[in-house]
């Protein structure tokens, strides 16, 4: 099972979107565990206080190398740390199913303008990155690599079979989807797709799906097409 500490200023922010559908479903199976730890009961002071000024001066504030260090002393208890950050490696569909494997994962959630770096040095904090644009905190961040995380635990989806077209697994992305009703609007759904022929449905998808990359990713549609010619 696997087991995810966060170290945050706003552990009530916990498990969050992660405690609805099949995430919550699964944290309540068990299928995983969460810890939220609040950085603040490991502060110093009697105010509680986690960050200072920026040495070297700037604008905002930096979290202390003291008060994390702590509370990752007092709370990790092996496997890897995480620390979502905007100069983090990007996030990919390759590297959540590797986390996947994992029993233990910490995440260090930031706030304010991050985090000393001496912290990430001496744990050997791995950096992510959700993308490149900036939040106000980690915690969004963590949550949004957590829930992809775990819909890849065992059991967790309903169906199996459903991950392996999904886009990413692949190098494409999804070919359109269509329900009922096949007529919507004067919309009809593409007729192969009634036509109960199997082979002919998956040409069809892997056709529309290669079309959707190109134009819409090339940088992955040129990877789809190394690894085929490969
Ligand atoms: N000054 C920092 C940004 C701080 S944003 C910089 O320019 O790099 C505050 C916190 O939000 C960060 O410490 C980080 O934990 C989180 N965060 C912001 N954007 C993120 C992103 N794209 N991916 C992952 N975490 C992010």
């Amino acid at each position: 099972m696997l087991k995810v500490k966060v170290l945050t200023v706003f552990p009530e922010m916990f498990p969050g979107f992660l405690g609805y559908s099949l995430t919550g479903k699964a944290l309540e199976e068990q299928k995983w565990q969460l810890e939220a730890v609040n950085i603040r009961d490991y502060a110093f002071d009697k105010h509680k206080s986690v960050d200072d000024t920026p040495c070297g001066g700037g604008a905002g504030m930096i979290m202390r190398p003291d008060v994390l260090g702590r509370a990752i002393k007092a709370n990790h208890t092996g496997g890897r740390i995480v620390y979502m950050s905007p100069k983090g490696r990007p996030l990919t569909q390759k590297l959540v199913r590797e986390f996947s494997r994992e029993e233990a994962l910490t995440f260090v959630c930031g706030r304010f303008e991050g985090i000393d770096e001496r912290v990430i040095e001496a744990f050997g904090i791995e950096e992510i990155s959700i993308g490149d644009y900036i939040l106000t905190g980690g915690e969004q961040a963590a949550q949004i690599m957590l829930d992809a995380i775990i819909r890849l635990l065992p059991g967790v989806l309903g169906n199996e079979a459903s991950l392996e077209d999904e886009s990413f697994e692949k190098e494409l992305l999804e070919y359109p989807q269509y329900t009922r009703p096949v007529e919507w609007e004067g919309r009809s759904v593409p007729e192969i797709l009634l036509s109960g022929h199997h082979q002919k449905i998956a040409d069809w998808r892997k056709e529309q799906a290669e079309i959707a990359t190109k134009a819409r990713r090339p940088d992955l549609f040129k990877k789809y097409l190394d690894s085929k010619n490969s």
